[in-house]
């Protein structure tokens, strides 16, 4: 309250639109939005998340106009993992059954650099089970990803191996790697709640390696596993100043024989706010909503796309996504579009497809 020629004046509470113009505002900029602002993001209610997610959209369409990028990924190693993330099937104390099996051959990533391409995905992610790779496994991913680019040079490839050792990171580049994937997942504090055998610095450090060594670091976080919004916030700001490229927002898929079995904290407004406040906190980074995307979206998945401006199209890891073809209508009936431009006819067929299921 303060006072004006014998007046009282109370200040003016800011209104709902008023507080989320100015983030929107700090994202158009590039500006940090503030942790107090993001904590209030986070805590909008359910029947305001439409107003969130129309609003910060707009940082969104700023970077990125009405492009969705597509990726797909491929489970290169799967399994025997000496690691305990407890979210993670392929850990050594999961009880989830899973196929195991050792690296792929080349010719499986090739297949899969074909599949890209025909469903418009420009980054091929190769996903590695274990603690980080050997010399030999680095080897084996070198010549694979060698193999891909003689035959796709533009196919984007991005590696995620685990922690990386001296010199790995320069070896995956001159392979023709372009990008690395190792996620902080979570706070520095909630860490060791989800694993036991490698810390939060030790994944920073990894993310630092891959830069260092000149790949494109991709780093981001799981959300669903009992962090409190403090968490995810510190989640945000370490991922923030580690400069990612790209920052894949999963949600966790609570798989059966894993210690988070049965786990479900998310609603889908929470994910789309959660999608909100990493959408300003990396305004101009590609936002990617990954794992769990079907599972904890369900059917606000096109909500998401005003928001991030990536997806994986097909399987996860260990677990199904939806069909490809259902992606591509979603997108298409979103009124986005394929970066890069998609498959020749392929969004339309999807749309026919999907809309003779529905009347069959
Ligand atoms: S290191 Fe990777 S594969 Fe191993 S348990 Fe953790 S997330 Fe799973």
């Amino acid at each position: 309250m303060w006072r004006e020629g014998g007046v009282c004046f109370e200040p003016m509470e800011p209104t709902f639109e008023g507080r989320l113009e100015r983030l929107v505002e700090a994202g158009l900029d590039g500006r940090d939005p503030g942790r107090e602002e993001l904590l209030w993001l986070l805590q909008a209610p359910d029947e305001r998340t439409l107003d969130v997610v129309a609003a910060v959209g707009r940082v969104r369409f700023a970077a990125f106009g009405r492009r969705v990028k597509l990726n797909l990924l491929l489970n290169i190693k799967s399994g025997l993992c000496p690691e305990d993330c407890h979210y993670c099937s392929q850990a050594r104390d999961s009880e989830a059954p899973i196929l195991s099996y050792p690296m792929v051959g080349e010719e499986t990533f090739c297949a899969a650099a074909t599949r890209a391409r025909e469903l418009g995905a420009t980054r091929l992610c190769l996903v590695a089970s274990g603690r980080g790779p050997t010399e030999r496994e680095v080897e084996q991913v070198a010549r694979g990803v060698e193999a891909v680019k003689a035959a796709d040079g533009a196919m984007e490839i991005c590696a995620c191996l685990g922690l990386l050792g001296e010199g790995q990171a320069e070896r995956l580049g001159e392979a023709g790697v372009y990008a690395y994937n190792h996620n902080l997942n979570t706070s520095e504090e909630f860490y060791g709640e989800i694993c036991d055998t490698h810390t939060f610095a030790d994944r920073r450090e990894t993310v630092e390696r891959a830069r260092g060594g000149g790949l494109s670091p991709c780093s981001g976080a799981l959300f669903g596993m009992g962090e409190s919004d403090e968490d995810v916030l510190d989640a945000g700001y370490a991922l923030r100043a580690i400069e990612p490229d790209s920052v894949p927002v999963n949600f966790l898929i609570p798989i059966e024989g894993t210690p988070l079995a049965g786990v479900n904290r998310l609603t889908p407004q929470r994910c789309l706010r959660i999608l909100a406040a990493f959408r300003l906190l990396f305004p101009r980074a590609e936002v990617r909503i990954a794992g769990g995307r079907e599972v904890h979206l369900r059917s606000l998945q096109p909500l998401g796309l005003y928001l991030a401006n990536s997806i994986f199209i097909g399987d996860y890891l260990t677990t199904k996504g939806q069909a490809a073809e259902a992606d591509l209508a979603m997108i298409a009936d979103a009124g986005f579009e394929i970066e890069g431009g998609g498959p020749p006819g392929e969004r339309e067929l999807a749309g026919v497809a999907l809309k003779q299921a529905v009347l069959d």
